[in-house]
């Protein structure tokens, strides 16, 4: 009974195959080539290019250099309008206690339930636990209160120029290392996506604004600024009505769980995943998860390697200011609350976030994301290339 079943699988498989790939006449989706723009090695130099300012600790002449340094790449890229928000930060006066999460916490941040081993977390400030004496220097200068500034530009829309999405990714970093997954990798994608949107054949319906936020670590306070500067102004000639915020935060690092004696697996584990969240708990939550969804569709149909979950747990980054605003996602290397909350990123804010610590195969799950967030977004604004 086995071989003629064979046969009829085959026979019935290749008239189903073989049109999609022969018809020449067949119009290319704009989208699979905007995506094939995206490149592992470019996405990795400017990681790197990034990891060179050190760990970007907001307040420092090494976070106004890397904003700087962003601005010059927008810029090259001939993304338009390339403008800077400006605020001020006053660090609070009793500092809020160290670590996220306790151990003894049941329910992690965000509202998702923790399962299975949990390892060790927290925020190293031991400058002498970075065994590289060139990144502790670099990471040497102390933050000092004060003006800040982030940077930001924008994909202008031909028909709708006054509707907008926000992609964003947190340019500043802490723990005496290089800030190369946290969040250099979110900040890379969306640099590359900047640069993918802004060629010069590229058109879009609505607009996309680009944004590498500051203060992040310590509070959200960049894009808090952001969204208590510009909410207000939506469809002005000063700022776009905002359709959707997507944020980016740690792309690189899904090597599973903890083990049971609290290390974590060398290798990217090969059923690594994006984690796309929405937060549960937002006034526009259904929307926000509908978002998501569009996501998860983008990833089926452009990523190469690594699928995504949708997640309701979406927490402790820059697209909190926005959620009850604007339907608001982030995407990660794994969900925030209940995996990285739980020391399932043994490089998180310690010095060992380094360029150098990463392998290729972590470095294509943030391509992954890219693609993703580069897919969605894509169809969601209309572009098409000319
Ligand atoms: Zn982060």
């Amino acid at each position: 009974m086995r071989r003629p079943f064979v046969v009829l699988f085959a026979a019935l498989a290749l008239p189903a195959v073989a049109p999609a790939q022969g018809d020449s006449t067949a119009a290319p989706d704009p989208i699979a080539q905007l995506v094939a723009r995206l490149d592992l090695e470019r996405y990795k130099a400017t990681i790197k290019g990034l990891s060179n300012f050190g760990d970007r600790r907001q307040g420092t002449d090494r976070n106004r250099a890397a904003v700087d340094w962003i601005e010059a790449q927008l810029k090259s890229y001939g993304c338009s309008n390339v403008a800077r928000i400006k605020y001020d930060y006053q660090p609070p006066s009793s500092p809020s206690p160290g670590g996220r999460g306790g151990q003894g916490v049941r329910l992690a941040s965000g509202g998702g339930r923790y399962r299975g081993v949990r390892a060790q977390t927290g925020v190293n400030t031991d400058s002498l636990r970075q065994p590289d004496a060139r990144v502790r220097a670099l990471d040497a200068q102390a933050s000092t209160p004060g003006a800040r500034e982030e940077v930001y530009c924008t994909k202008i829309g031909t028909t709708h120029p006054g509707e907008m999405y926000i992609v964003g990714g947190h340019m500043d970093g802490i723990g005496w290392g290089e800030a190369a997954n946290d969040d250099g990798s979110g900040t890379a994608l969306v640099i590359e996506l900047a640069r993918v949107f802004s060629s010069a054949d590229v058109r879009t319906d609505r607009s996309i604004r680009f944004i590498l936020w500051n203060n992040e670590e310590t509070g959200l306070n960049g894009s808090r600024a952001y969204v208590e500067q510009r909410r207000a102004l939506q469809g002005t000639k000063d700022e776009p009505k905002w359709l959707g915020m997507i944020q980016h935060d740690m792309m690189l690092f899904d090597h599973g769980m903890p083990r049971a004696d609290g290390t974590l697996p060398p290798e990217q584990r090969p059923e690594a995943d994006v984690n796309i969240e929405f937060q549960a708990s937002a006034k526009l939550a259904a929307e926000a998860e509908q978002l998501a969804w569009t996501f998860e569709r983008a990833n089926e149909k452009y990523a190469t390697d690594y699928p995504a979950s949708v997640g309701s747990h979406m927490t402790n980054t820059d697209s909190a200011p926005f959620q009850d605003y604007v339907p608001a996602i982030s995407l990660r290397e794994n969900e925030r609350g209940t995996q990285i909350g739980a020391g399932w990123d043994p490089n998180w804010h310690q010095p060992t976030d380094l360029y150098a610590t990463y392998s290729d195969k972590d470095f294509r799950l943030g391509l992954n994301a890219a693609q993703t967030t580069l897919g969605a977004i894509a169809g969601l604004v209309g572009a098409t290339i000319q």
